[in-house]
């Protein structure tokens, strides 16, 4: 496909497409490096970020900030555990048809979508429901005010 990416943007896109996984600016510029490819982390960072702008590629952002490049073609989606942080991918992309609604109206172009889902996953709900006998302290707390403030409110006036 003829575009006007530099040859850097182009090895960098080919190479998250043949990753088939998402990657971090840093890892992928090791990556590059192992595999022969003299390229700079800023050429990196830069051209990941024209490689966003022309919608050939997502980003997703992680907790702990780092942000995860992949191909365009990949439309996943996480279920993200609270607690061990594991994230499990989502057999399916259930935003499709709304993504087709939004696409003919044309005042707004989509290149991708994020959806991401919080909670606990499978071992971690196990592992909570063995806690099970630890008292819930949220319940048990009691209201400050008591409301013994007011004995008779003097409703009326003027
Ligand atoms: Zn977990
Ligand atoms: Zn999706």
């Amino acid at each position: 496909m003829a575009s006007n990416r530099t040859r850097n943007q182009d090895q960098i896109l080919q190479t998250l497409q043949s990753l088939n996984r998402e990657i971090a600016a840093q890892e992928l510029y090791i990556y590059l490096q192992e595999n022969g490819h003299k390229v700079g982390l800023a050429t990196v960072y830069r051209s990941l970020d024209v490689l966003k702008q022309q919608g050939e590629i997502q980003v997703r952002t992680l907790e702990s900030g780092i942000s995860m490049y992949s191909s365009i073609q990949r439309d996943r989606h996480h279920l993200n555990c609270v607690k061990c942080g594991k994230a499990e991918i989502m057999d399916e992309c259930p935003l499709h048809d709304l993504e087709q609604k939004l696409s003919p109206g044309a005042n707004f172009k989509v290149f991708y979508h994020t959806l991401e889902f919080y909670g606990l996953c499978y071992s971690c709900q196990a592992s909570e429901a063995e806690d099970d006998h630890s008292p819930c302290t949220e319940s048990s707390v009691k209201p400050v005010n008591s409301g013994a403030s007011h004995p008779s409110s003097p409703q009326s006036c003027c």
